[in-house]
């Protein structure tokens, strides 16, 4: 078991590198992880979401000791993996079977619902929990949403490109029927506004018009206005 108190690098191919701790190869700690990776021995993986909070991963395996860089690569998820790791010879180089390659699909897979696990979390964290329009206080029925979609550009999977929002918000936002401006002010779009009907659209929806965004706390987690403002050109474009 160990935890990295930092944001964790995730490496394509399914590795993440995680730093020695203090003290150099042989701290104990660092120790004892190199005696894991000899033994194949299952560990689970603490990524830090915010200060005192932890996302837990497992089982992960240690595949790889980087000594003059003091980092440990990081294995999730793919026991069959581990089997296919092989040294090279004296040195650092490490490389894996076809069987690797064949299944890297599978682990990229399992690294993409890693990050998205390891957004959500941070984001909802950083809005205490609740939705960034409505102020819905129920973890279950909230995302974390892109203001940059993650396939695109600038879509990274950090807090400022976050925004906690309720499902119905969420989907309201990512269908342009609901903006957000560089100012953090909430617009409804207007062929909606000008709608009747019950009570979802008119307190759920029409009532955010022009309402304050809630924000977190931590300045650094409020959203990045060059990406709210990207993103509230194309709400106009479609509007
Ligand atoms: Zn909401």
């Amino acid at each position: 078991m160990f935890t990295s108190p930092y944001p964790d690098t995730i490496l394509m191919g399914g590795l993440l590198e995680y730093h020695y701790r203090k003290g150099g190869p042989h701290h104990r700690d660092n120790v004892g992880l190199r005696e894991a990776m000899r033994r194949k021995t299952p560990l689970i993986y603490f990524l830090g979401i915010e200060p005192g909070k932890y996302l837990a991963e497992w089982p992960v395996f240690i595949v790889e000791d980087i000594q003059h860089a003091e980092i440990f690569r990081v294995l999730i998820d793919e026991k069959n993996l581990v089997e296919n790791f092989q040294r090279s010879g004296p040195g650092e180089v490490l490389y894996a079977s076809e069987e690797y390659y064949r299944r890297r699909y599978v682990t990229n897979q399992a690294i993409a619902r890693l990050h998205q696990r390891v957004f959500r979390a941070r984001v909802l964290a950083a809005y205490q929990e609740q939705c960034a329009f409505c102020r819905l206080r129920h973890p279950q029925l909230l995302d974390a949403a892109h203001i940059i979609p993650d396939k695109e550009e600038g879509g990274d999977p950090v807090i400022p490109n976050g925004l906690s929002l309720c499902k119905i918000h969420h989907a309201a936002f990512d269908s342009n029927i609901i903006g957000v401006t560089p100012n953090y002010q909430i617009i409804v779009r207007e062929d909606i506004l000008q709608e009747l009907d019950g009570p979802m659209l008119r307190y759920g929806i029409q009532q955010m018009h022009k309402q304050k965004l809630i924000l977190p706390s931590n300045k650094d987690h409020w959203p990045d206005r060059q990406k709210l403002e990207i993103r509230f050109k194309k709400f106009k474009e479609v509007s």
